[in-house]
């Protein structure tokens, strides 16, 4: 209706136009202040969505499908798994229809579109003042988002219970080359929108609805200082992961119980039947046990390990030292004869 209100200005412009006698360079002043106000509407406040934003808004849509999906599947967690399987392209269709109500049927646009401020406009009107979606691009839209998944995912089904209708099988043939068709011209309609920048799916362009921002800021705005953030976090943690091997821990805690504590070197002579059962690195019972001169009793792996990491290694327990790696020997049990 809206449309034809436009038309009918034109056409009561070119008729006036006419009745007045104007000259051409009135005329063409004239066109252009229109077609100015056009583009002023359609470049000022209205602009195509910028290509990244398209992709994002159906990636949106995907993902907000697959959470609510998720979502189903964890109450019917305890119900006969047949029972999800059997009717899931119904569940689908029901899933759909309900995204399809509370966006492009209620506001023009989906949610992913919404959460990223775009809206479907109708490319083909010409009145500058109606330019949204009309009631049968919707319900139009409604049968290619809901019902023609839905046959997709039942085919096979249905299919197989019109065998017995005759002529069926020439039905089912065309319908594979249809559904083979389309994938072809969705790839080729694909191609052209990385190039042109409008109708992503192949569905926008049938339809004749791209996506565009509705407000003159509409546009994409990045917040930078999260980014940088981002970057230095990631450049810090990088650097950590450098130097974290480089740094002997086992060294450094030597070093500062060595300097912070004040123990006097016990004598093997102190030693008590105690030492012998429990490691002085680990607390557990010594396998293969060695000492370094004092009366503690080390494990072989534990005090051979200590030794390799840090040469200056002193008893955790009493300080001594170590000589060399001659200074660790295997315990032995001299027995009273
Ligand atoms: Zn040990
Ligand atoms: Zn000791």
């Amino acid at each position: 209706m809206a449309t034809s209100c436009c038309a009918g200005n034109q056409k009561d412009l070119a008729a006036a136009m006419q009745r007045h006698r104007f000259t051409t360079t009135q005329r063409l002043r004239t066109f252009l202040v229109m077609a100015d106000d056009k583009t002023r509407n359609e470049a000022g406040n209205i602009r195509d969505a910028l290509r990244v934003s398209q992709l994002d808004a159906t990636e949106l849509d995907t993902q907000l499908f697959e959470v609510i999906k998720a979502q189903l599947n964890n109450i019917f967690t305890y119900f006969k798994p047949q029972f999800l399987v059997k009717y899931s392209p119904e569940i689908n269709a029901i899933i759909r229809s309900i995204l399809w109500k509370y966006s492009v049927g209620s506001d023009a646009s989906t949610i992913g579109q919404q959460l990223l401020d775009l809206k479907y406009m109708n490319t083909r009107s010409t009145c500058p003042d109606d330019l949204w979606m009309t009631r049968r691009q919707r319900l139009a839209h409604a049968c290619l988002f809901v019902g023609l998944p839905w046959l997709d995912e039942r085919k096979a089904q249905l299919k197989a219970s019109t065998s017995s209708v005759p002529h069926s099988e020439h039905f089912w043939y065309a319908v594979q080359w249809i559904s083979k068709a389309v994938r072809i011209l969705s790839l080729l309609n694909f191609l052209v929108f990385l190039t042109r920048g409008r109708y992503q799916k192949l569905s926008e362009r049938l339809l004749g609805i791209a996506a565009v921002f509705p407000h003159p800021v509409g546009s994409r705005q990045i917040g930078f200082e999260y980014l940088d953030r981002e970057l230095l976090w990631h450049g810090f943690a990088e650097f950590l992961f450098f130097i974290l091997p480089l740094i002997n821990f086992r060294r450094m805690k030597n070093f500062f119980s060595r300097h912070l504590s004040l123990r006097s070197p016990a004598t093997k002579e102190q030693r008590s039947e105690r030492d012998f059962t429990e490691c002085t690195v680990c607390g557990l019972w010594p396998f293969n046990p060695q000492q370094i001169g004092c009366k503690h009793i080390f494990c072989y792996y534990c005090i051979q390990s200590n030794y390799a990491a840090d040469v200056r290694f002193t008893c955790p327990e009493c300080g001594h030292g170590i000589a060399g790696a001659d200074g660790i020997a295997p315990v032995v049990l001299e027995t009273g004869s």
